[in-house]
């Protein structure tokens, strides 16, 4: 089986397009699926490496827009720490639990994203930022709001051969955090995950929801419901709306029994995390 190893953007592109290509990042997912046979590589198939692309390993911050750009290579050891951890600290939070130092070394924000698994930690905290996804394929360039790009359980709009070049989103003036509980402390695929976001520019609250549906899910009227109760001036809600918004979030998640959880459970657990997470937030800015 073929493989190709581009070392820039350009060829990159030319790989991806020319060829059938299985596109590899960290391998911390696609080596998993194909050791389980859930996927195949055919012996026609060329893979495509994306690791010495510098281009996907780079990322910027706006300050007059504020937005900042996150490479699809991007490590989720990277994610953990400076400047990441100050300009999204909610995705360092997210990387944090994500595997084991080893697999947060090799796996990427993009491989994340593209696997889009329910439990996928970076996507609920991507997906309250209200991220937008930068790819390129064979038909050109184009950006998709990452609830687009994502079509159900481990599906997204991506085209065979599309290449995640990066994620985006603005750095809001407010507060965020990303919180989830698993069978452990460590090494855990999420039983249920919550971010909450509180942009104090927009003056508007998201809450998106992971592992309790078949895709991650925003919990859109229990963030239209805090977006009008906040107070935004003092920064503060009170214990009742904290306790409505936390019902309204477990309302909306669409949870399932299965060998981790039973839905009751993952839906306690989303009221308890968005319940954490608002007091954690109305208390620090
Ligand atoms: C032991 C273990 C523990 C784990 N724990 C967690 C956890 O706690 N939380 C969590 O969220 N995940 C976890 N994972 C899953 C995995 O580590 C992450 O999803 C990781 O971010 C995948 O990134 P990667 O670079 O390794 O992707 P890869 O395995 O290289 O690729 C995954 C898929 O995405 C495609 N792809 C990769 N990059 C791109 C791109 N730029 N554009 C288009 N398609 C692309 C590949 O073709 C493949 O289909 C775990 C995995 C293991 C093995």
């Amino acid at each position: 089986m073929p493989v190709l190893i581009p070392e820039n953007l350009a060829e990159l592109r030319e790989a991806a397009c020319s060829h059938d290509p299985v596109l590899l990042a960290g391998g911390t997912d696609l080596m998993v699926a194909l050791n389980h046979r859930s996927q195949r590589i055919e012996s026609d198939l060329t893979v495509v490496s994306l690791a010495q692309v510098p281009e996907l390993r780079s990322w910027s911050h706006d300050p007059t827009s504020g937005e900042l750009t996150i490479g699809s290579g991007i490590t989720w050891s990277q994610l953990e720490r400076a400047p990441f951890d100050a300009l999204a600290p909610a995705l360092a939070q997210a990387a944090r639990t994500v595997g084991s130092p080893q697999i947060r070394n090799a796996g990427t924000i993009g491989g994340n994203i593209a696997t889009a698994s329910p439990a996928g930690d970076g996507l609920p905290v991507l997906l309250a930022l209200d991220a937008t996804v930068d790819s390129v394929g064979s038909d050109g360039e184009r950006s998709t709001p990452l609830s687009e790009l994502l079509t159900g359980t481990k599906r997204t709009s991506l085209a065979p051969g599309e290449v995640i070049v990066a994620v985006r989103f603005k750095v809001d003036d407010g507060w965020q955090g990303y919180a989830k509980i698993g069978v452990r402390n460590a090494m855990v695929i999420s039983v249920a995950g919550v971010a909450l976001v509180l942009d104090g520019t927009a003056r508007r609250a998201r809450i998106a929801l992971g592992s309790v549906g078949p895709t991650v899910l925003l919990a859109g009227e229990a963030s239209a419901f805090l977006t009008s109760e906040f107070d935004w001036d003092a920064w503060t809600c009170s214990e009742a709306t904290i306790a409505t918004v936390a019902e309204m979030a477990a309302e909306e998640s669409r949870p399932i029994d299965d060998h981790r959880s039973t839905a009751e459970y993952r839906r306690h657990g989303v009221r308890v995390l968005t319940s954490r997470l608002l007091k954690r937030g109305r208390e620090r800015r």
